[in-house]
């Protein structure tokens, strides 16, 4: 064992790391096979330090086993910083060790040669270096919307499980789940949700860093990092950050080498039991263009959708939208825009700013007839989504039976069950009233209608495997 470095020893290291250039490429050498240096050579293994923790796990998980093929030994990667500290082991370091101990923090950027000195300065304290990581991550960081809190988020059935987790993981200094997934349909209110939890993280714990930012701008801002050859400055964005936060996740269906990325960025983060916290239109396992390794990865913490809206939700937001306008909306004006629009909040939003906006223009009340008014083309094209005919045979086959079935008088539970199901879609997805759908269902009395929807709604909280049926009707009919 030799503490220096022999000329036999330097001489093949130079030639591993020709071959690695020649492998990765002369922006991927910079960034991260440059900065090693080789401490110690011995038969039974190679010792290579490197200025950062998230220098060290990167090049683990991606080169450590090419370098230790090429030098035919084993190698072990380190953290050293000029004190002379270095890291093993890969505890997590709190806000408050950070703190008090900074140099006991293997992220101290102390080995930084120039390229790291753009984004974090050397620090003396450990205030200071907190303060600089928060700036860099505010810099890579989307603004937060400011009405996107927790207390302005109307919570309901639909909506109840991922408000919770999104509380939970608000509130919680470690990670509790890894990671949130929160999904649903567009306008149901992912966005909100995740600038709730870092407006309420902000509140709490103002040194905790937290980035929240679109996966579209995940993308943009590494395919740039690439090409002006400072990755390493884009990997330090997140290498400190508590919570991480990635919007729409779904844009980087397709996209190889933005999704390698994130699959690298994401397991450094969660090793070192960061929060992380994903939104997309779809579960993981349905998310297109997706590497299986990914899926998997997204799908091991919590997953938790957002459903739809219902009427009753509609009309909760309604009353509390208006409250926060400071305008009346009568009842009956409410229930008819709960009934018609039922598209998404955002739309249901939009509409109650458009008829408030109407009422103050002519100084008049709203009415019922006001706000039908100025909504027709939007309660047009909300009613044109899925028509009762389209619900009763997508139903119909998803259960295997003739869609005639949907009008007969056939009591039989594998025909009266599907009908329904039918009856209770046409409830959610339409804005027909009870009357008009018992009409399309044989005609049939409204108080069938009514026990139909009861019906369903009680059996998909008993049964898992029916309440998934009915989802996926639902989606499938929506979509
Ligand atoms: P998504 O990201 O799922 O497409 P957003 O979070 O952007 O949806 O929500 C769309 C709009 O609807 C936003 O203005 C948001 O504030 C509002 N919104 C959605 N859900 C709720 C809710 N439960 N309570 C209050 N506002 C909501
Ligand atoms: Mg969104």
């Amino acid at each position: 064992m030799s503490t220096t470095l022999d000329a036999i020893a330097n001489e093949r290291w130079n030639a591993v790391l020709s071959s690695m250039r020649a492998e990765v490429g002369e922006a991927a050498f910079d960034s991260w096979l440059k900065p090693m240096t080789v401490r110690d050579v011995a038969d039974d293994g190679v010792r290579i330090s490197v200025p950062t923790r998230f220098m060290r796990d990167w090049i683990v998980a991606h080169y450590a086993d090419r370098l230790a093929s090429l030098w035919e030994r084993k190698v072990d990667i380190f953290v050293q910083s000029d004190h002379g500290t270095t890291d093993g082991q890969a505890g997590k370091p709190t806000a408050a060790n950070m703190q008090t101990n900074p140099n006991v923090n293997p992220n101290v950027n102390t080995g930084a040669g120039p390229e790291f000195g753009n984004v974090i300065q050397p620090v003396q304290s450990g205030q200071q270096m907190i303060s600089g990581l928060a700036q860099a991550a505010l810099d890579i960081s989307a603004p937060l919307d400011p009405r996107y809190t927790f207390d302005n988020f109307v919570v309901g059935k639909p909506n109840e499980f991922a408000h919770a987790a999104a509380q939970r993981v608000a509130e919680s200094e470690t990670a509790q789940f890894n990671p949130l997934f929160l999904y649903g349909g567009v306008g149901l209110g992912k966005t909100h949700l995740m600038h709730a939890i870092a407006w309420r993280i902000r509140q709490i714990d103002p040194n905790r860093t937290v980035i929240y930012m679109s996966a579209e701008k995940f993308m943009y801002r590494f395919i740039r990092a690439l090409r002006e050859q400072n990755t390493v400055d884009f990997k330090d964005h997140f290498r400190n950050v508590d919570v991480l936060m990635i919007d729409d996740v779904q844009f980087i269906g397709g996209k190889e080498s933005t999704q390698e990325e994130f699959f690298h960025t994401f397991n450094a983060l969660v090793d070192q039991g960061r929060q992380i916290v994903i939104s997309a239109d779809k579960s993981p396992s349905d998310l297109e263009g997706m590497e299986d390794r990914l899926k998997s990865r997204l799908n091991c913490g919590l997953v938790a959708d957002i459903h739809a809206t219902t009427y009753e939700l509609r009309v909760g937001i309604l009353q509390t939208k208006a409250e926060k306008l400071g305008i009346e909306i009568p009842s009956k004006v409410q229930e008819f825009l709960a009934h018609k629009i039922t598209a998404n909040v955002r739309e249901l939003e939009g509409a109650l700013n458009r008829v408030a906006a109407h009422a103050q223009l002519v100084g008049r009340e709203v009415s019922l007839e006001s706000a039908q008014d100025v909504l027709h083309d939007l309660i047009r094209a909300n009613d044109r989504r899925v028509t009762i005919e389209e619900i009763q045979k997508k139903v119909a086959s998803h259960f295997n039976i003739r869609t005639s079935d949907m009008h007969s008088a056939r009591r039989a539970r594998s025909v009266a069950r599907p009908r329904q199901v039918a009856m209770y879609l046409a409830k959610q997805l339409t804005s027909r009233s009870l009357p008009e759908i018992g009409r399309k269902f044989g005609g049939r009395d409204h108080t069938t209608v009514m026990h139909a929807v009861k019906k369903v709604e009680e059996l998909t909280e008993r049964d898992a495997g029916f309440a998934e049926d009915v989802e996926l009707l639902r989606r499938m009919l929506e979509g």
